[in-house]
């Protein structure tokens, strides 16, 4: 007699510390004492542990949303980023509350190599793996090309590109020793279209959709994925702090620049919010989206479609 068989999932940890899914069939006529023994013994042997998540400039924005995500999910968290001593120190508490994972703070400069070169060692020496790098800081600034401060081009540039070949550079060997790894870049709806005065910004998330694919190709046979999150506007300091700047360059009133600049561009006419992103962090870390790399996911209000 054939029985209907049933997928039980046991999320736990196989393959060098990841976390996995077990899939495990159970025929509905075993003896039903015989069938909960076999899930006990299962559910013994599979210890739900954390994975090592990496976020670069989490203090604020969309990286402590990405963090926050992570961290609910139990996942031992490196934040990093600047920010008073007090406030890091209550976001870890707050981190470490949400979900039992530890949470350390890495004070890497994403200008410096050497620091970001540590931080990625670093979270391997504390934790033993690096299992999800999300590559998140950045910055910008709105200025006409020609009046462009080259020491801001060079900025820009360091932290909303370079930093993420040193940190993907770094974390490579260990991922590939593990033949797992997540890797998320924080793009940007300027990798894919441009806005005038924002030329290094733009340049830079372009850049970061080429590294995404390159390092994507290199890591495909490794268990590694590398994946863009493209998205829109986000009221997050970042776009607080553009919005005196863009005025100033477009000759608008504040409230016209967020009405008819920002807001306009996306077809949704409304904000996208950084736990949203976190959100599709969460799924493009997950196993299920273990055939998803080297591709970008564009989260914009429909802004591109355009
Ligand atoms: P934010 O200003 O709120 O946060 C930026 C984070 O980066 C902070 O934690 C800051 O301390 C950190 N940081 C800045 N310089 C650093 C450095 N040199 N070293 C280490 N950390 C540094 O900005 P946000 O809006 O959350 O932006 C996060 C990412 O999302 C950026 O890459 C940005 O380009 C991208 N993004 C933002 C929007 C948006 O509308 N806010 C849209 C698309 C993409």
């Amino acid at each position: 007699m054939r029985f209907p068989v049933h997928d039980i999932k046991v999320r736990g940890y196989c393959n060098g510390g990841r976390r996995n899914t077990i899939a495990m069939s159970a025929g509905l006529g075993l003896g039903s004492s015989r069938f909960a023994l076999q899930q006990k013994a299962a559910l013994s042997k599979e210890k739900i542990m954390a994975r090592t998540v990496v976020v670069t400039g989490s203090t604020s924005g969309i990286g402590l949303a990405i963090a926050t995500a992570f961290a609910a999910k139990g996942d031992n968290v490196v934040i990093n980023g600047f920010g008073k001593p007090e406030e890091i120190d209550a976001i870890k508490t707050r981190l470490e509350a949400s979900g039992g994972g530890k949470v350390i703070y890495h004070p890497a400069d994403m200008t410096k190599p050497a620091e970001i070169a540590d931080m990625i060692a670093t979270a391997n020496s504390t934790f033993g793996s690096v299992d999800v790098l999300v590559n998140n800081a950045g910055i910008q600034h709105v200025e006409k090309i020609e009046d462009f401060p080259i020491e801001k081009w060079d900025q820009i540039i360091a932290i909303n590109l370079s930093s993420s070949f040193h940190t993907i550079r770094a974390a490579i060997p260990l991922m590939k020793a593990r033949k797992y790894g997540r890797i998320i870049n924080i793009a940007s709806a300027h990798g894919l279209v441009a806005s005038p005065f924002k030329s290094a910004y733009v340049a830079a998330k372009h850049g970061i959709l080429g590294l995404t694919k390159t390092a994507a190709l290199e890591l495909a046979e490794f268990g590694v994925t590398v994946n863009a999150i493209c998205p829109g506007y986000v009221l997050t300091p970042l776009v607080e702090k553009q919005i005196p700047d863009t005025a100033k360059a477009r000759g608008m009133t504040e409230e016209q620049v967020k009405n008819e600049v920002i807001l306009k561009v996306q077809p949704t006419h409304e904000f996208v919010k950084a736990e949203e992103i976190g959100a599709l962090s969460l799924y493009l870390a997950s196993d299920e989206a273990r055939q998803v790399t080297g591709t970008h996911v564009s989260i914009d209000g429909g802004w591109t479609a355009e």
